[in-house]
C-alpha cells in the first residue's frame, strides 16, 4: 500500500515508529507536511499540490495534526477523503475531539461515565456553579488549555471561589468539575485502536501534583486495567467516531470516568511502558480497513 503519514515533523517518536511499522511490512509511507501542501479545489478533480506536485495514488493517510493547526490540517485531511483516501481517524472525529465541550456531550449521550462537570462562559455567581458540582474541592480548567497546563485545584469553597473569578476575568470559557480525589494523582491511558484496547498505562504526577501528565514530569507503567474500564475505553472511541485514540480514564469511587479523547496520541510513552507494538497495531489496522469507499463522512 502507499500510505501518507500527515505530519509536521517525522523525527518525533511516534512518527518515526509509524514509519518503521509500516515499511516492516512492505509499504510504502510518505510523510507530507499538512502546512506545505496547497488544497485545490475544484468540483470534479479534488487535488492536494505539493513540493510542485499533485499528490497521487495514496490508499491510505494517517492523521497527525497537532492541535494548534487542526483548522488547516484537517482541511488538508478533508481533501485526501474528498479523493478517496481511506483516514485511520476521519476529519469530522478529529474536529470533534479537538473541543472538550463537544466531547464531554457526546460521550454523556451515550451514557458513558464522566467526572460531574459544568461549563460556564460568565462567572459572576461562582457559589452557583460550585453548588451544582456538589461543592469544593473542584478542579476549574481552561477550555482552550493542553498538556495539564490551565488545570487547576480548588481545594477549599473560598479557593474555588477566586480561581473561577480570575479565570473570568480573562473572558474565557471554562470547565469546573468534581475533582477525583480517590484517583490519588493518577489517571489511566487507554490506547484503542479499531474497537480494541491493544495497550495501557498508568500515569502518576510528580509528588505534590494532582495531574499525571507526562509534561509536567509524571511517570507511566503498564497496568492491567479491569472489564470496567476496558469497555468504557472502546465505548468512548466509538462515541468519538475515532478509530485510533487515547482514552483518559480516572478511577473514581462511582467507576471509571473518562476525561479526555485524544485523536492523536503520542506512542512514545505507552510504548516503553507496556513494550506494546502500538504502531505495529496502527498499519494492521489500516491493512484491514483501507478499501476504495470506506471513508463514512468524507469531510461532511
Ligand atoms: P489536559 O487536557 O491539559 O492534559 P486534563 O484535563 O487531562 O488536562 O488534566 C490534566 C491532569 O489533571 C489529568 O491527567 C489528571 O491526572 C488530573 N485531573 C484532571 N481532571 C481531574 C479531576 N476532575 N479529578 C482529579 N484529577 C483530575
Ligand atoms: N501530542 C498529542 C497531541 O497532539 C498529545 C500527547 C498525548 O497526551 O497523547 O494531541
Amino acid at each position: 500500500m502507499k500510505i501518507a503519514l500527515l505530519c509536521r515533523n517525522e523525527n518525533l517518536y511516534s512518527h518515526k515508529r509509524l514509519i518503521e511499522a509500516a515499511e516492516a511490512r512492505g509499504h510504502e509511507i510518505h510523510v507530507v507536511d499538512h502546512l506545505r501542501c496547497y488544497i485545490d479545489i475544484a468540483a470534479h478533480k479534488p487535488a492536494i499540490h505539493y513540493n510542485g506536485e499533485k499528490l497521487t495514488g495514496f490508499d491510505a493517510i494517517i492523521p497527525r495534526i497537532g492541535a494548534s493547526v487542526t483548522f488547516f490540517g484537517t482541511a488538508v485531511l478533508r481533501q485526501f477523503e474528498m479523493m478517496g483516501v481511506y483516514p485511520v481517524n476521519e476529519s469530522v472525529a478529529i474536529t470533534r475531539s479537538r473541543d472538550k465541550l463537544r466531547s464531554l456531550q457526546l460521550l454523556a449521550r451515550k451514557g458513558i461515565g464522566l467526572p460531574v462537570t459544568v461549563f460556564a462562559h460568565r462567572t459572576g455567581k461562582p457559589e452557583e456553579l460550585l453548588k451544582i458540582i456538589g461543592g469544593a474541592p473542584v478542579v476549574i480548567k481552561l477550555l482552550e488549555g493542553t498538556q495539564g497546563i490551565g488545570v487547576v485545584l480548588g481545594e477549599t469553597p473560598n479557593a474555588a471561589e477566586s480561581i473561577i473569578q480570575a479565570f473570568g476575568g480573562v473572558k474565557t470559557n471554562i470547565l469546573v468539575q468534581e475533582f477525583i480525589k480517590e484517583a490519588g494523582g493518577e489517571d489511566i491511558r487507554c490506547l484503542v485502536v479499531g474497537g480494541k484496547v491493544v495497550a495501557s498505562m498508568i500515569r502518576k504526577g510528580r509528588e505534590g501534583d494532582f495531574r499525571s501528565n507526562l509534561h509536567r514530569g509524571g511517570s507511566a507503567k503498564s497496568v492491567r486495567i479491569t472489564p470496567a474500564e476496558r469497555s468504557t475505553a472502546v465505548a468512548a472511541a466509538k462515541a468519538m467516531g475515532l478509530n485510533v485514540c487515547g482514552v483518559d480514564l480516572l478511577r473514581s469511587n462511582h467507576g471509571p470516568v473518562v476525561m479526555e479523547v485524544n485523536s492523536s496520541p503520542g506512542l512514545e510513552g505507552v510504548e516503553k511502558a507496556t513494550g506494546k507494538d502500538v504502531a505495529g497495531q496502527i498499519i494492521s489496522f489500516i491493512e484491514n480497513h483501507a478499501k476504495p469507499n470506506k471513508t463514512q463522512t468524507r469531510g461532511k
